[in-house]
């Protein structure tokens, strides 16, 4: 017997981290930003029009491209706009990763890359980091349909160096190359002057972490006009308008306060570097973060039970099981004083 079952897309969808709604916990898990978004956003939300509500929002986002033209200094034709980077990475999986090559990204990184690859049909072949974690650039020069790689790469927090991106941007003419720099805010080298030199260049951002805006959606792309058109044409043969005009008053408003922007970053690039020493103090290993979390190990300690044991105390982090990644937790960078209750908590926790 045949059945309707047979013509389902199914997939097995992306796990996100815990959202749980008690107030006591320390909330480590999801990357979040431990500070509020800027006071210039709260005032846009003010000051929002709700009459505005009544009309479509404008067409491709102009509001928001408009903020991120001024602040990055890149024409619009080179900007996308999406609800959360998330949106943008699916919608650019679909516009520009359509060969029957398979598209390449590290064994350990963002584990949505093949659940997108698995929704579109894209085949793809997984390339193992180095022991240190480093993504090793030669080995993305063989043929492929595509590249994607996070940098810094998440869960590891480590930085590809830019002449290494540049290494895989140069030897790839043929494919695109995506570069996912949802933590690059936080330290990194950011991949957007080589936009100037190459035509196979996405580069990919969010305010969901550097701007503390996860809750708002707000993703964005900058790459040549004409990856950027055929980026915009696949969204609005899908579904146009998803950036809505509140959230769009929203990123323009965050955009705009730069002082805020660099002063939050860089008192969660302190708090990692204190952080970092203690927990080495500790004898933690991890490699050297460039984001805004540690991804640490112990010699004597199972990770597994170390994350359920946390969050038993009500610190929640993040655990991907498996032979390469189940030996650590993904620990965020929240405030000096959430990070001063998990070294506590592990000093005891040390002794038993
Ligand atoms: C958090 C994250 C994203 C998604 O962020 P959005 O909230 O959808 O903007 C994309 N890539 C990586 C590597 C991330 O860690």
């Amino acid at each position: 017997m045949s059945s309707w079952k047979e013509n389902v897309r199914s997939v097995e969808p992306y796990t996100p981290g815990e959202q749980p709604q008690r107030k006591d916990i320390i909330k480590l898990n999801t990357n979040e930003n431990p500070y509020p978004p800027s006071p210039a956003v709260e005032e846009a939300l003010r000051a929002f029009d709700v009459g505005r509500l009544r009309k479509y929002p404008t067409p491709d986002a102009a509001e928001l491209v408009s903020a991120l033209s001024e602040v990055y200094g890149l024409p619009k034709e080179q900007i996308y706009v999406g609800v959360g980077s998330d949106d943008v990475l699916a919608m650019s999986f679909l516009t520009f990763f359509n060969s029957k090559k398979p598209i390449l990204f590290p064994d350990v990184t963002y584990s949505f890359y093949d659940v997108w690859a698995d929704l579109f049909k894209i085949p793809y072949e997984r390339l193992p980091l180095a022991s240190d974690w480093s993504v090793l650039p030669g080995d993305y020069l063989r043929e492929n349909g595509g590249v994607v790689i996070p940098n810094p790469n998440a869960p590891t927090g480590k930085l590809l160096p830019l002449s290494d991106i540049e290494k895989i941007v140069a030897g790839n003419p043929a494919s695109v190359v995506i570069i996912d720099e949802a933590y690059i805010d936080f330290g990194g080298e950011s991949a957007l002057p080589l936009l100037s030199k190459y035509e196979n260049l996405l580069v990919v951002r969010t305010m969901s972490k550097s701007r503390s805006l996860a809750g708002s959606r707000i993703g964005f792309a900058f790459g040549n006009p004409d990856l950027i058109k055929y980026l915009w044409d696949v969204r609005n043969s899908f579904n146009s308008y998803t950036m809505d005009s509140v959230t769009q008053a929203v990123g323009a408003a965050s955009l705009r306060d730069r002082a805020y922007f660099e002063d939050t970053c860089s008192r969660i690039m302190k708090t990692r570097e204190r952080f970092s020493a203690e927990m080495k103090a500790l004898g933690f290993t991890f490699p050297e973060s460039a984001a805004n979390f540690i991804f640490a190990s112990h010699p004597e300690i199972d990770a597994a039970k170390l994350f359920s044991d946390l969050k038993e105390a009500g610190i929640f982090v993040r655990y991907f099981p498996g032979p390469r990644t189940g030996q650590s937790l993904r620990i965020t960078i929240g405030t000096d004083e959430e990070m001063d209750r998990l070294i506590a908590f592990l000093k005891e926790y040390l002794k038993k």
